[in-house]
Formats: C-alpha cells, sequence, structure tokens
C-alpha cells in the first residue's frame, strides 16, 4: 500500500517524503481509511509503530473536506497523559498542516505553565491536544467550549480510562456531543470492547497489529541480577565500558532519579533528569536536549514511558523495574521505534526477583537474566 492508494492529497504526499516516511505502517494502513470513513477506531499496535500519525493524517485530511464555521470553536480533542506527549503530538500535527489550504490552528495546553496565554489562544484553536487537568481548568474559566468537537482521540488510551486519569476523562467526555468520532489507541488496550463500548465507543472497528511470528526483534532485551548497592556501580560500568552514546534510565521515583543523575554527573557522564518535581521549562528544554543528541544519558520516571519518541535512540536502562507491567512493555517501547533496533536492560536485585517474573509472565515475554554481581565493576 501507499499513502495516495490511501486517498490522501498530493500535498500530504509531499510532506511525507520530506518527513522520510515512505510507506504506512501496517496500523497507518489500515486506520486511516476508517478515520476518514469517519467511523469510530480502537487503535492497538506495538510502541513506535507509528500511531500518532495514523489518526493525525485522517483527521487532518477530514478538515480539509468540511468546511469550517464562521463562528469557530475546537472540532477535534485530543486527551494525553503528560504534558510532553501534548507537545509532541501537537508537533505532528504541525508538521502536516501546512498540506491544508484552511491552514487550522493546533494547540497544545498542559499544566505547569502560565494558563493566561492558553486562555486568549484555546477557544479560537480548531485541534486542541491537553492533560485533563489543565483542559478542565480552562473549561472551569469558560475559556473553551466543547460542544463543536466533532472527534476526540485517547491517546494511550489504557492510560487515560485508568484509575489515575478517569474522573477528570469522564467530567470532559460529559461536556461533548454524544455523536462525535472516538478514536482510541494504545500499544497495550485490550481488545475487549464490553470495556469501552457504552463508555465512550459506537460501532468501532477493532484494528489490532499482532507482531508476526517472523518479525525480527527490534528491542533486544537483557536483564541483570544485580545487588541493589551495586547498580550504581554496574550502570556506569555499562554506559562508558558498552561505549553507549545515549541512555534513557528509568528510576521508581523523583528522589531516586536525582540520585542517579547526581551520581553519574560526578563521575563525569554527562547526565540530566527529567520528572514532575521539576519546573515545566527544565523539563521541556531537558528533553529537546536530549531529542537533539546532545544529552548522553537521560534519568527520569515512569513519567517519560509512554508515548515519547526519541529517535534512534540505542538503549533503555530500567535501574528499577516499573510497578506496572505494562509500564515496562512502555517504557522499553522508547528504543527500537520505526524499524530501528535497541536495547533494553533491567538492573533486578533480589529483592525485585518475583516482581520481575510477574512482569514476564503477564507481558508474555521472557527475559535473558546475566549475573550482574560477576561483573567486574572496580572504579566505576
Ligand atoms: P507510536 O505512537 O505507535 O508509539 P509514533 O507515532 O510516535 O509511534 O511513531 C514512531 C516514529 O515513527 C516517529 O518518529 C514517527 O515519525 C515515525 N513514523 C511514523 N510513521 C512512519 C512511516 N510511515 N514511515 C517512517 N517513519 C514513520
Ligand atoms: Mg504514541
Amino acid at each position: 500500500m501507499s499513502f495516495s492508494l490511501l486517498g490522501l492529497s498530493p500535498a500530504f504526499l509531499k510532506l511525507l517524503e520530506a518527513e522520510g516516511y515512505a510507506k504506512p505502517t501496517p496500523i497507518q494502513n489500515q486506520v486511516i481509511p476508517v478515520v476518514i470513513a469517519n467511523k469510530d477506531v480502537l487503535g492497538i499496535a506495538k510502541t513506535g509503530s507509528g500511531k500518532t500519525a495514523s489518526y493525525v493524517l485522517p483527521i487532518l485530511h477530514r478538515l480539509e473536506q468540511t468546511a469550517v464555521s464562521t463562528y469557530r470553536e475546537p472540532t477535534v480533542l485530543v486527551l494525553v497523559p503528560t504534558r510532553e506527549l501534548a507537545d509532541q503530538v501537537q508537533q505532528v500535527f504541525q508538521t502536516f498542516i501546512p498540506a491544508l489550504t484552511g491552514q487550522p490552528t493546533c494547540l497544545a495546553v498542559y499544566g505547569g505553565v502560565s494558563i493566561n496565554t492558553q486562555m486568549q489562544a484555546i477557544g479560537k484553536a480548531d485541534i486542541v491536544v491537553a492533560t485533563p487537568g489543565r483542559l478542565l481548568d480552562l473549561l472551569e474559566k469558560n475559556a473553551v467550549r466543547l460542544s463543536s468537537i466533532a472527534t476526540l482521540v485517547l491517546d494511550e488510551a489504557d492510560k487515560m480510562l485508568n484509575l489515575g486519569f478517569k474522573e477528570e476523562v469522564d467530567r470532559i467526555l460529559a461536556l461533548l456531543p454524544p455523536r462525535r468520532q472516538n478514536l482510541l489507541f494504545s500499544a497495550t488496550l485490550s481488545d475487549d470492547l464490553s470495556q469501552f463500548q457504552q463508555l465512550i465507543l459506537n460501532a468501532p472497528q477493532v484494528i489490532k497489529i499482532a507482531a508476526e511470528t517472523n518479525d525480527i526483534e527490534l528491542i533486544h532485551q537483557l536483564a541483570y541480577l544485580v545487588s541493589e548497592e551495586k547498580k550504581g556501580p554496574l550502570l556506569r560500568y555499562l554506559i562508558k565500558h558498552g561505549d553507549l552514546k545515549q541512555v534513557l534510565v528509568f528510576a521508581s521515583s523523583t528522589l531516586k532519579a536525582d540520585a542517579i543523575t547526581h551520581k553519574l554527573l560526578k563521575n563525569r557522564i554527562h547526565a540530566a533528569a527529567v520528572h514532575s518535581k521539576l519546573g515545566q521549562q527544565t523539563r521541556c528544554f531537558t528533553l529537546q536536549q536530549f531529542k537533539a543528541g546532545q544529552l548522553r544519558v537521560l534519568v527520569t520516571t515512569d513519567l517519560l514511558a509512554r508515548g515519547i519518541d526519541i529517535e534512534f535512540l540505542p538503549c533503555v536502562i530500567n535501574y528499577e523495574l516499573p510497578r506496572s507491567p505494562k509500564d515496562y512493555l512502555h517504557r522499553i517501547g522508547r528504543t527500537g521505534r520505526a524499524e530501528s533496533t535497541g536495547d533494553a536492560i533491567s538492573l533486578v536485585s533480589p529483592e525485585e526477583m518475583d516482581h520481575f517474573k510477574v512482569i514476564q509472565k503477564k507481558m508474555g515475554i521472557r527475559v535473558k537474566i546475566l549475573s550482574g554481581d560477576q561483573i567486574d565493576v572496580q572504579g566505576y
């Protein structure tokens, strides 16, 4: 299949070529025509398989087809779990908006930054990409109405419908027109429709791209069994000895992320942290720096486990395991994206071993475990 056969206009094809998108990924192949046909979608495909463009392209295509009313209100709403993901999705819309003659506007709104500029801009935006909390704040201030929303996207949908977000998302859903298109995406969504049917989706097309058995494993997973106090030296050994050019390190808490970063810097390894206790400017700046390849090690929490796209990231290290088995898949999915390969290494203490077994069992994977304590990390 090619993008032109999916019904996208020549202007899109030019931009797709410039972006290096030679042909649609499997999820794009299947989702794009269904979204163009104005149907609901439950889209399930692995991390890094191009789910974002699978909804961004047909949504923009449809905006071009539908006349813009003179009374402008947002018609597309995308809900995402983190500020960083809101920015990233907004940028994908921005990349393809030039293909349209109407030039709709796309705005990302999220907390941690001034609400005033968002208040002025949101009412006039055609497409809003939002984290739920800030959108509710803006609604409370009457800065925007959602009565013209024709398409709703829940990216990382399982997370958005999970306990942490459910109440906020429900409040937003209640403000949307009942007749609308609903698009749900994640790598870890259940295809059991009964969960979503009454709630959100209306006669959806379920599109699930299963990993093919002859798929080459793009993410090479490995674990080291290592005592807690040896994790730090082993991390630095892996980075220095393995000559790792870029690494994303996951810790279980903001305090731990800071401590790991501090130790790396002390050992002259260029590192910085991104987590929820840092200011939004720092978070943005550091992630941009890392995405641009100007920072060797980024230490973070599950804040960056989902959705974040770092081109050609060669390695993810779990300094500690995530609590949720799903988040293990999302974390390691920051590498091995768009058909490039990557390593995912977990440092597992004896106390964490039972939990690691649970993760493997629940996610249907088997990870090779090496002994970390046998590696000579003296001097690291
Ligand atoms: P997902 O949401 O499925 O985890 P993303 O939408 O973030 O994945 O896409 C992962 C990467 O693949 C991005 O860098 C994106 O630019 C790239 N990409 C998406 N579609 C294509 C395509 N058709 N050809 C080449 N690269 C693509
Ligand atoms: Mg995504």
